[in-house]
């Protein structure tokens, strides 16, 4: 696999309860674990099989921690699909490193298939400069319907409008997920998951009130508030000496520095 250049093994250290919210997609996520787990028996009562999940949103909000996750959660092998390799400069060379992915990921399964940026291989689809998307997207779609089984694909994608919509009609994948930014309650949970992380004390911190003001950031501007405020109270332990922890005061001041991702879009 690593030889290839194009399927790389993920290492995963998360689970799914280092998701904060989402929790329409972990729900989602615990049924299909269920089936995925008892292929046999599912098809011998008639429960469709997994295929997989589109995931779709902002960046920072959780799609690739969700593809991480989803391997932890089914307990096989994560292996991600750099789609930016999949393309080459010789006649056929894109479509023969397609067919490969897919072959290794098969002989790889039962595994997670990871299609980071799906829009990036198929954002062409259709227009006359891109035959080589084409000829791609024609090709991973007959696979979707031939695969073996033990293959669950997760792709993430930040933009579809840029994808061939036949590729989100329902059939194709189980399910799509817009992942939007976090709303108050998962604001909270988030920064609850990063605080806890670093092994911080929540007994004396108003969550409620930094999950308020901070309408618009996102789960990795989240994190970077908790790591901020962290390393702000560990310089004030290191030179005063005392056995402090990070206080509401770190964590407002945090908000002040971390801009949101919003800002910046
Ligand atoms: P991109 O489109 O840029 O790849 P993404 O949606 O895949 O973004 P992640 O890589 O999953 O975003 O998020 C970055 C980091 O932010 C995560 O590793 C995690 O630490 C934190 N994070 C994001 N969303 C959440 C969340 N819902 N709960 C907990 N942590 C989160």
């Amino acid at each position: 696999i690593k030889k290839s250049g194009l399927l790389e093994m993920v290492p995963i250290k998360e689970s799914l309860d280092d998701i904060g919210g989402l929790d329409k997609l972990k729900d989602w996520l615990r049924t299909k674990k269920t089936v995925f787990n008892n292929l046999g028996l599912a098809l011998e009562y008639g429960v469709d099989t997994p295929t997989g999940i589109m995931l779709v949103g902002m960046p920072g909000c959780g799609k690739s921690l969700a593809a991480k996750t989803t391997a932890e959660l089914f307990q096989i092998p994560l292996l991600r699909l750099d789609v930016g390799k999949l393309f080459g400069k010789y006649v056929g060379e894109s479509e023969h490193n397609m067919q490969r992915a897919l072959k290794l990921a098969e002989a790889a399964s039962p595994c997670v298939l990871w299609i980071d940026e799906i829009e990036k291989a198929f954002s062409g689809v259709g227009s006359a400069t891109s035959e080589v998307s084409t000829r791609l997207f024609g090709q991973f779609l007959t696979w979707m319907q031939e695969k073996n089984n033990e293959v669950f694909i997760v792709a993430t994608a930040n933009n579809i409008t840029t994808l061939p919509p036949e590729f989100l009609r329902k059939g194709r994948f189980d399910e799509l997920f817009f992942i939007d930014f976090p709303n108050c309650y998962e604001r909270k949970k988030i920064l609850e998951i990063h605080l806890k992380k670093r092994k911080q004390s929540l007994s004396a911190i108003d969550l409620d009130k930094i999950s308020q003001d901070t309408k618009g950031y996102n789960g990795a501007d989240l994190e970077a508030i908790v790591k901020e405020a962290v390393e702000k109270s560990f310089i004030r332990k290191i030179k005063s000496g005392e056995n402090t922890t990070v206080t509401q005061n770190d964590l407002e001041l945090a908000v002040k520095k971390i801009n949101s991702i919003s800002e910046t879009l």
